[in-house]
């Protein structure tokens, strides 16, 4: 059984800009406590190279178990080329393998919106991604990133092989089908599953194991299966087509990021990494931003903080089960970007350039009390 301590969320700010937009995120949960009568517990701690600099390690045991304990991780980002010549295991992208390992985070969500506010800011035509509001489900603790035997090994003729194996089961496939399965079914009730089933084994498993899934307990959900190379060509082509993508750890890393370009900024995009239900419906959970500790912007005050607060929104839907409260955050960042407010990096001419702590005011101001 997961024991977590109920309402218990650990913000991790991490480096660069991470400490700025999370601060925002904070206040929102600050407003939520005294207006709604909610009882978040709020612990802060430190992630990544802040981390190193104080503790000689990405992540200490100490916040290693205060995640374990919480119900909502809330990371910013973490890196900078400060810590680019650590050794391997002490750099801080390792905290985040760590988390994601440990805390068994197998299904990664990353939705692509495009918000019509901003639908100039793509670089794909508007009357292609106007609209577009689809959610890639990514397999996020297998496959060819994790599998044995790997590593670079000497060969004859003075030659080296490297080696990675792309290995999957059929109960880790089923349990992210079931993720993508159940999201569609408060969306558009359409999942497409993503393989190369015409040249691997393990994309044959994939298919086959997504279909046994959906045909015994989804049956009503519409289902298709589309290779991955197809999938990137279609993104780009007719993205609304989709719905819910599901697909493997490798090809989701790839496709999650071209879909995210579709909407035109990465400080817009928020993403949820979440670990099986136990029997109380009690999950461990992650939630970031998708964009990294941006050291070229950091410490300007100019960083867009949306990325972070919609993560924390995902946080309220998907492990708090406040989707009431969800929905009134969503709606006050499109309330924002409809009164014009942008940061920089979402600017155009005729709109208002705010900083990350303004930008965060105005959507606590238009949160309904
Ligand atoms: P990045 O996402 O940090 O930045 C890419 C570009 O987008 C930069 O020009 C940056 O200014 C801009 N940008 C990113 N987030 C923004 C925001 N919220 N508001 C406005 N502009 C924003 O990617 P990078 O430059 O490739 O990486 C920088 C560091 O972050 C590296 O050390 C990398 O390893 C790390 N990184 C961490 C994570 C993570 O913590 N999950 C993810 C990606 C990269």
């Amino acid at each position: 059984m997961i024991k977590v301590k109920k309402r218990k969320i650990l913000l991790l700010p991490g480096d660069g800009i991470g400490p700025e937009v999370i601060r925002e995120v904070k206040k929102i949960i600050e407003w939520f406590n005294k207006n709604k009568s909610l009882d978040f517990e709020i612990e802060e701690d430190l992630v990544g190279g802040s981390s190193y600099d104080k503790h000689k390690t990405p992540i200490t045991d100490e916040v290693f178990y205060k995640a374990l304990e919480s119900e909502a991780v809330i990371l910013g980002a973490v890196g900078g080329s400060k810590w680019d010549n650590l050794e391997f295991s002490k750099k801080p992208e390792r905290a985040l393998l760590k988390l994601r390992k440990e805390l068994k985070l197998f299904a990664n969500l990353r939705p692509a919106i495009c918000f019509k506010q901003l639908v100039n800011s793509s670089t794909l035509k508007p009357e292609i991604v106007s609209g577009l509001d689809i959610m890639i489900v990514r397999e996020l603790i297998g496959g060819v990133y994790f599998g044995e035997p790997r590593g670079i090994k000497p060969i004859d003729n003075g030659e080296r092989k490297g080696i990675n194996t792309h290995t999957y089961t059929s109960s880790e496939i089923a349990r992210v089908a079931r993720v993508a399965f159940d999201l569609a079914i408060k969306r558009k009730n359409k999942v497409t599953s993503c393989e190369k089933s015409n040249v691997m084994e393990a994309g044959q498993l994939w298919k086959e194991e997504v279909q046994i899934v959906h045909d015994k307990e989804y049956n009503n959900v519409e289902l298709s299966h589309m290779l991955a190379d197809n999938c990137a060509m279609q993104l780009l082509r007719n993205p609304k087509q989709f719905d819910v993508i599901v697909t493997d750890n490798l090809f989701g890393d790839m496709l999650s990021d071209e879909a995210a370009m579709l909407t035109g900024s990465l400080g817009l995009l928020p993403s949820a990494s979440l670990g099986a239900k136990d029997k109380n419906g009690n999950m461990r959970s992650m939630y970031e931003p998708v964009h990294g500790s941006a050291p070229d912007i950091a410490g300007k005050g100019i960083a867009n903080p949306i990325a972070s607060i919609l993560s924390f929104s995902m946080a309220l839907r998907y492990s708090l089960h406040l989707d009431k409260e969800a929905d009134n955050l969503d709606l006050s960042v499109q309330k924002v970007l409809d009164d014009g407010l942008r940061t920089q990096d979402i600017f155009s001419k005729g709109n208002k350039e705010v900083s990350t702590e303004t930008m965060g005011n105005a959507i606590i101001a238009n949160l309904q009390k």
